[in-house]
Order: structure tokens, then C-alpha cells, then sequence
């Protein structure tokens, strides 16, 4: 029956490279060669910019509550592609796909640093605009690749979507932006990594990192698919 319900939904909207929609991958090898990655030895340790491994020009001015960050690549093609793809045009299986590579990118970064997993919630008006919280999926696929608990243990107190915000607004309309969601699992005196799928001010990043941090975990690192440059 699984395999039925997948030939007729490949019959409905076959398969296409987020890339270049090439049939019958969700990336062709061109593209995945072609992906923007960030080697990690050229970037900033503290934000993750693609070339900040001495002085970082993005960040070296700002103090951000985590204390590191990685990215899979740079938002630019294929990737901001994928990305689009998969937050706005409903290809839901490129955020396991996504979210498996970043754990490629986290494990050789950190090893298995983090004690868990988690990801920056939706605003509401995203998620019924979406209709799923597009970087969980991403958070959980990194945590089956660095085999590490996933949970979700922030929401968010105030909604305002970001997108169309200058740089000192979303500061602004980050801050005291998440409150803690009662979890399982015990944060107090652990270390988290958060994950979204774009870093682009780091502001909302950076309130996260603030509430988990006020609640008594230890160190916050951020791990995205994909750094705004
Ligand atoms: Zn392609
Ligand atoms: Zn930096």
C-alpha cells in the first residue's frame, strides 16, 4: 500500500532536484557539488560567517548569547533554493535531507558536544501559513545523525514575523521573544544546540539562546542550513 501511495504521489508531483529539477532526486550530485558549503576552517567560530576565521566582520562588534555556531552553506543557489523549496513550497522531505547533512557539518565540528537537540519554534501566523514547524523536522534529522535526544523546549511569547525587519528591529523584536516549554528532559546544567534553518542577523538565534541559558543550561552552540551573507 506504501509503495502504491508513493508511485501515485510521484505520479501527481514527481520528484525534482531542489537545484534544478532534474527528475527523480531530491539532489542531483551536480548540485549537491555545487552546494555553497562553508568550510568550517575559514568561518567564525562565534557566528558562522563564511569567512570570519580571523576577524569576523559580521559579528566582531556584537555579543551573542551562544557561544558558537556552524552552518551547512551560504544562502545562495541550490541552497536558499532548497530552502524556499522546503519552508514555503511544501517539499517536506528536504528538511530530513537537509537536516541530515547539517549533522554531517555539526558531528565534524563538535563531535557529540551537545547533550540535545533542539530548534527555534515557529511564530504562530508561519506555522498556519506552513502547516508544520519546518525546523523541527530539520533538528530532529541532525539529532538521528549525531544520535542525540531531539526535544522541544521553547515557544514563543510574542509573534512578529521577522522577515521584514531591519537589523536593529529584529534585535529588538527578538529579545524576551521565547519562554521555556515545560520538557522531559532536564536542561539545567546541560549543554543544547539549537537549530533553524537560516542565520541571518542571529537575533532571534540569540534570544533563544538567552532564555535557554536564564533557565540554567550551560552553553548554547547554533547549528543552520544556511548562513545569510
Ligand atoms: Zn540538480
Ligand atoms: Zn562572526
Amino acid at each position: 500500500m506504501r509503495f502504491l501511495a508513493e508511485a501515485l504521489a510521484e505520479l501527481i508531483a514527481p520528484t525534482r532536484c531542489a537545484g534544478c529539477e532534474l527528475p527523480g532526486t531530491l539532489l542531483c550530485p551536480s548540485c549537491d557539488r555545487d552546494l555553497p558549503r562553508i568550510e568550517s576552517h575559514h568561518a567564525c567560530a562565534h557566528c558562522g560567517a563564511p569567512y570570519g576565521a580571523l576577524v569576523c566582520t559580521e559579528c566582531w562588534s556584537t555579543e551573542f548569547a551562544f557561544e558558537a555556531a556552524v552552518a551547512l552553506g551560504v544562502l545562495d543557489a541550490p541552497l536558499a533554493r532548497a530552502v524556499v523549496l522546503y519552508k514555503d513550497a511544501n517539499e517536506r522531505r528536504l528538511g530530513a535531507l537537509l537536516g541530515t547533512m547539517l549533522g554531517t557539518v555539526v558531528s565534524e565540528a563538535w563531535g557529540s558536544w551537545p547533550d540535545v537537540v533542539t530548534w527555534v519554534p515557529p511564530t504562530d501566523a508561519a506555522l498556519r501559513r506552513r502547516g508544520f514547524d519546518h525546523a523541527a523536522s530539520i533538528a530532529k534529522a541532525v539529532a538521528v545523525e549525531i544520535d542525540r535526544p531531539a526535544h522541544s523546549t521553547l515557544r514563543r511569547t510574542r509573534a512578529r514575523d521577522q522577515r521584514a525587519l531591519s537589523k536593529a528591529e529584529r534585535a529588538r523584536n527578538a529579545a524576551g521573544t521565547f519562554r521555556l516549554l515545560d520538557s522531559p528532559f532536564k536542561l539545567q546544567g546541560s549543554q543544547v544546540l539549537v537549530v533553524d534553518d537560516v542565520l541571518t542577523t542571529g537575533a532571534t538565534l540569540d534570544a533563544c539562546a538567552e532564555a535557554l541559558l536564564a533557565a540554567g543550561v550551560c552553553a548554547v552552540r547554533v547549528a543552520v542550513v544556511a548562513r545569510a551573507w
